[in-house]
């Protein structure tokens, strides 16, 4: 039987895709859309897939991966929201609600970090993993846990962009985040590095100081994890992991904070296939969504 076909949205906040897709060998179309304002951008993806529909057959179900934070908690009256936003004119914006009503199809709504680990779970590099971790080091840190194959939602989403680590002893910068300053993504997310540093985070070199201090509140923010709900692999994904010395160096950190204290097979060695990259790439979103589809379609 072939596996179902979904109709997905990527939403994030500089731009969004929609795509029509069953699985990574089935994207039938696919369009990228600026995220310019509601009014604008949510009848652009509802008029690109009404087309997708039509040219390439109707979809069983619609899933969105938003960035946040957003309601996804179905028995919520605001479900399917954007809610307290920075992102002007997004904030409190119904974007499941009309999409959901031009598709007619079962739907669900959950944030792009929790897709984009779904996917990696189902296709991608934590393939045959029950429990894992991800973390998006991007314009903001977003994170997502699986523990026996199950996302964890709680109270609305994760929000471990927000926790409270250590500041590195060399670093004076006094913090990023408008609500907390120096929680994690006020201390590591792609605009606290350029903050810090004066230049995009893309422009500093390899050997850069700057590297040393991500490794460290990155390498905390796993270790933090590791104490919580202890994943068999992390991901590390986002803009910022483009910079690949990063890996072996969070790698490092990381086995420097356990200091011999947790004796799991996957932390064994140094840790090259616990702390890894996504594998999915430019179809992670898409192909998560397309995952979470499959699941909600079957659960
Ligand atoms: P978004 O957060 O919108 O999904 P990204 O994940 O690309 O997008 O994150 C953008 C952030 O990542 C910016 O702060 C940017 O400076 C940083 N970034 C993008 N590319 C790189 C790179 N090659 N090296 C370091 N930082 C990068
Ligand atoms: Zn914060």
């Amino acid at each position: 039987m072939p596996s179902p076909l979904i109709a997905t949205i990527e939403a994030g906040g500089t731009k969004m895709v929609a795509a029509l897709a069953s699985g990574p060998d089935d994207i039938r179309a696919r369009e990228r859309i600026p995220t310019t304002i509601p009014e604008e951008t949510i009848p652009a993806l509802i008029s690109f897939l009404k087309s997708a529909i039509a040219n390439h057959g109707q979809p069983d179900a619609l899933v969105i991966g938003t960035f946040g934070p957003a309601d996804i908690t179905p028995t919520s009256p605001v479900y399917g929201h954007i809610t307290a936003t920075p992102k002007p004119t997004w904030e409190n914006t119904n974007l499941l609600g009309p999409i959901q009503e031009a598709l007619g199809v079962p739907s669900l709504f959950d944030t792009d970090v929790n897709a984009a680990l779904f996917g990696e779970a189902r296709w991608g590099a934590a393939a045959g993993l029950k429990n894992t971790g991800y973390f998006t080091i991007g314009t903001g840190i977003g994170g997502a846990v699986m523990i026996d194959g199950k996302l964890i939602h709680g109270m609305g989403h994760t929000e471990m962009g927000h926790m409270r680590i250590a500041r590195h002893p060399d670093d004076s910068f006094k913090g990023h985040c408008t609500f907390h300053q120096d929680c994690l993504e006020g201390l590591a997310a792609g605009p606290a590095i350029e903050a810090r540093w004066g230049k995009p985070a893309q422009e500093l070199p390899a050997d850069h100081p700057a590297w040393e201090i991500e490794a460290d509140a990155l390498a905390q923010a796993c270790l933090n994890l590791l104490t919580i709900a202890p994943p068999e692999r992390i991901i590390l994904g986002g803009g910022v992991m483009h910079q690949s010395q990063l890996f072996p160096m969070v790698r490092k950190r990381l086995k420097e904070l356990l200091n011999g204290y947790l004796a799991h097979p996957p932390l064994q060695g140094d840790l090259t296939n616990f702390i890894v990259p996504p594998s999915l790439g430019d179809n992670a979103g898409l192909l998560g969504c397309v995952a979470l589809g499959h699941h909600l379609l079957t659960s």
